[in-house]
């Protein structure tokens, strides 16, 4: 092999990081936290519904587990 693989340094361009106020991240910040909290919210609903079915099935006689 006679090509380097390395690019050299020198001739690369600038990367610039974009930045995000914190003015504009923070409606984003609540929702996504809104969003969150709706998620667990349900998430534990369900658990409780299935708890509530389950019960239900063993007062029947069903053979769950
Ligand atoms: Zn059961």
């Amino acid at each position: 092999m006679s090509q380097s693989s390395a690019a050299p340094l020198s001739g690369s361009p600038a990367v610039e990081i974009p930045t995000v106020p914190l003015a504009q991240l923070a409606p984003w910040a609540l929702f996504a936290a809104l969003i969150g909290s709706v998620v667990v919210y349900f998430a534990g609903a369900d658990a409780a519904l299935h708890e509530w079915v389950h019960d239900a099935r063993h007062l029947l006689g069903y053979p769950c587990h």
